[in-house]
């Protein structure tokens, strides 16, 4: 049965800390036939609920690129080290309540997009397709997410949990942004052609731009470009 009052009490504690988004997927979404990713339920293999936070990243931060990249980059993480705070809270929150919680790695920190398969650079699993199905944002020819809210301009998390939460049930959104289709600025500024106007990503080429090239510092080209 779905539990209403933890939904309710998760996103009043997760607004108080500052959260700018919270939303609910159904982990059921996972077993679409179209999803090429590692799954939940292969963490948790009673999961009933994804909860994705995220926090809006400081247009500063987006606006001083390229020049300001360790800036950025220094902004990112302190996004990273917020979200952490508040998913940790929230995990405790659950666990309070007799179910259990695990928080996946942010998307781009040390544990998270890189990292998880060296050779795929494939996050364990997609906090982004659990986004969408979340209803907060779709996807941008730049292969971040675009939220409702701030566009392309989010660090995110999301908390694995065996409680059942009120998870979105109707999906508005269509699964890449109707807006890509006639912008593709974030293709043309990539500075080493890793995005494609086909919607692919060469993950190697970015990674070895931002890890090698740039010294470990991040990019974000394509994510001050976006108009969105
Ligand atoms: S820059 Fe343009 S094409 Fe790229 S994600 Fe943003 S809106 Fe889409
Ligand atoms: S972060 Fe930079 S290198 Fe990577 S896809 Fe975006 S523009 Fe290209």
């Amino acid at each position: 049965m779905k539990d209403f009052t933890l939904t309710r009490k998760l996103e009043d504690t997760a607004s108080e800390m500052d959260a700018d988004i919270i939303g609910f997927a159904d982990p059921e979404c996972f077993l679409n036939s179209g999803y090429k990713g590692n799954r939940p339920q292969d963490i948790m293999p009673d999961v009933r609920s994804v909860i994705v936070l995220g926090v809006e990243i400081p247009r500063g931060a987006f606006e001083t690129l390229p020049e300001g990249r360790a800036e950025y980059t220094n902004t990112l993480m302190a996004g990273t080290a917020t979200l952490r705070i508040i998913a940790f809270k929230l995990a405790k929150m659950i666990e309070k309540e007799d179910h259990r919680a695990t928080i996946l790695p942010s998307e781009g920190s040390e544990f998270g997009y890189w990292y998880a398969n060296r050779e795929t650079l494939k996050a364990n699993m997609s906090i982004k397709y659990a986004a969408y199905h979340a209803g907060i944002s779709n996807f941008g020819m730049n292969h971040l997410m675009i939220s409702k809210d701030f566009g392309p301009r989010v660090r995110m998390t999301a908390i694995l949990t065996n409680a059942e939460l009120e998870n979105e049930e109707e999906i508005s959104l269509p699964f890449i942004n109707e807006k890509c289709r006639t912008c593709q600025k974030c293709i043309k500024i990539c500075p080493v052609g890793a995005l494609s106007e086909d919607g692919t990503i060469d993950r190697h080429k970015c990674a070895d731009y931002m890890f090698n090239e740039l010294g470990g510092l991040r990019c974000g080209m394509c994510v001050k470009v976006c108009p969105l």
